[in-house]
């Protein structure tokens, strides 16, 4: 009997063992798993639900991490606008003395009418902030995270004998729409819960192949300020130019004069973007209007650059509108919304977990890729870069296809496209395997 308990004993160990040795055991844990998590992430990808509205998808991944054995605390977020509730989640699990890592999915969709044909699109519509009836996709595979953070977590505690120190991992809501990670934070997240040592999160990469994941050390996206610009001039008959003043020759003036921040005002070694993505102004072909609205995007990296850039567009909109001689009571209006910050990747812990992407995955599946302007608020949880965080790419489409499309150089459906369609399975396996094995790395006994 004794021997055959120190045999059992033993073939208990080496699956565990495995982890470090090859992959192996956590291969077969992820083989065991596999077929919930695709029905999980169907079921998520069915019932999608806007940003500041997770309330069923919240719920529903708070009550996986209880199952699990994680102290779960809901409902944390404060907005600006006080109407929209905050559905953060944190589930906390303490293992022993070490390190605090946090692990980070979004939990919303976005207002796309999903057009893949796949047996498992969502049908699902809502009434937006505006009461207009909208369709609901993850059309950026938030329902992927989702199930490789609910994958990674069951991993994790099943091999809590590898690891030591304090697990927190924290769906956020309102990525879409910049605020959620804010929001929560706003709301003392760093004081009801250990503050985290090292940050990770991941996000699915169309252009990349499943089966693979990506890199990208230092700064990684951008920071994103959206503008609004009322430029007010003073209205007048179409024939009679010289007893009005017309906006629309000014807007377009401004329009122009933006380009010469970027090309002629800011280092060429700073990446920055300043787009003018609306104008809108009169209503038809003899009427000189009152006013003109323009919205825009400004994108960079660093912080200061952020700033030099929106004091330009305000010194260049005033000193344009001073030009056409407007009087100082039709002064333009200029507001500059809260924004999201740019994601920097941590040099040092991108290095850590390039070694351990490449034990998990091999070497070949393991690649460094671009940085872009695109934006994402998962650098609010660095708390401005004083904790170390890295976002990484989870590979997402066929290789086949991605081999088709550098080819063709005709782009595959990209995140936020109604025709966004994410490999499930290899994707799953790939995106709870590498997150595993990131963990498991930076807490290791
Ligand atoms: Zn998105
Ligand atoms: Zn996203």
């Amino acid at each position: 009997m004794q021997n055959i308990k120190i045999a059992l004993c033993i073939l208990a160990i080496i699956p565990v063992l495995g982890v470090n040795v090859n992959g192996q055991s956590l291969d077969a844990m992820i083989d065991r798993d596999i077929a919930s998590w695709l029905t999980t992430y169907r079921n998520l990808h069915m019932a999608p639900e806007l940003s500041h509205r997770e309330e069923k998808t919240s719920a529903f991944v708070a009550g996986e991490l209880r199952k699990l054995g994680f102290t779960v605390t809901e409902r944390i977020g404060k907005y600006q606008n006080e109407q929209w509730l905050g559905y953060g989640i944190v589930g906390v699990l303490k293992n022993g003395p070490g390190p605090t890592v946090l692990v980070r999915t979004e939990l919303d969709a976005l207002p796309v009418e999903e057009k893949t044909g796949l047996p498992y699109t969502s049908n699902v519509k809502t009434k937006n902030d505006l009461g207009v009836e909208v369709s609901v996709m993850h059309a950026c595979g938030h329902d992927i995270h989702m199930t490789s953070f609910l994958g990674t977590a069951k991993m994790l505690t099943e091999l809590k004998s590898r690891w030591s120190g304090t697990l927190v991992m924290l769906g956020q809501p309102a990525e879409e729409t910049g605020d959620g990670a804010n929001a929560m934070l706003r709301d003392n997240l760093y004081t009801s819960i250990p503050k985290p040592d090292f940050a990770i999160a991941l996000h699915d990469k169309p252009e990349l192949e499943t089966g693979k994941v990506g890199y990208t050390p230092g700064y990684a996206m951008a920071s994103a300020t959206s503008i609004d610009i009322k430029i007010r001039g003073i209205g007048g008959h179409g024939s009679a130019p010289e007893l009005a003043k017309d906006p629309i020759v000014v807007a377009a003036q401004v329009v122009m004069a933006l380009q010469t921040i970027v090309s002629r005002e800011n280092s060429p070694l700073d990446p920055a973007v300043v787009t003018v993505g609306s104008i809108h102004g009169g209503t038809r072909y003899n009427i000189i209007p009152d006013e003109v609205n323009l919205q825009l995007t400004v994108r960079t990296y660093k912080e200061e650059v952020r700033k030099r850039v929106l004091a330009s567009i305000e010194r260049i909109v005033k000193g344009v509108v001073a030009t056409a001689g407007i009087p100082e009571d039709r002064a333009p209006v200029i507001k500059i919304a809260e924004g999201t910050g740019s994601t920097y990747n941590e040099p040092k812990l991108v290095d850590r977990l390039v070694v351990a992407f490449k034990q998990a995955l091999g070497d070949e599946n393991v690649v460094q890729m671009p940085p872009m302007m695109a934006s994402e608020d998962f650098g609010y949880f660095s708390l401005d870069h004083k904790i170390p965080a890295t976002i990484f790419w989870l590979g997402a489409s066929d290789p086949a296809k991605v081999k088709q499309s550098r080819e063709s150089g005709v782009p595959l459906p990209g995140l936020h496209s109604a025709l966004f369609a994410p490999v499930p399975e290899p994707t799953l396996r790939t995106g709870v395997k590498a997150m595993t094995s990131a963990v498991l790395d930076l807490m290791k006994k």
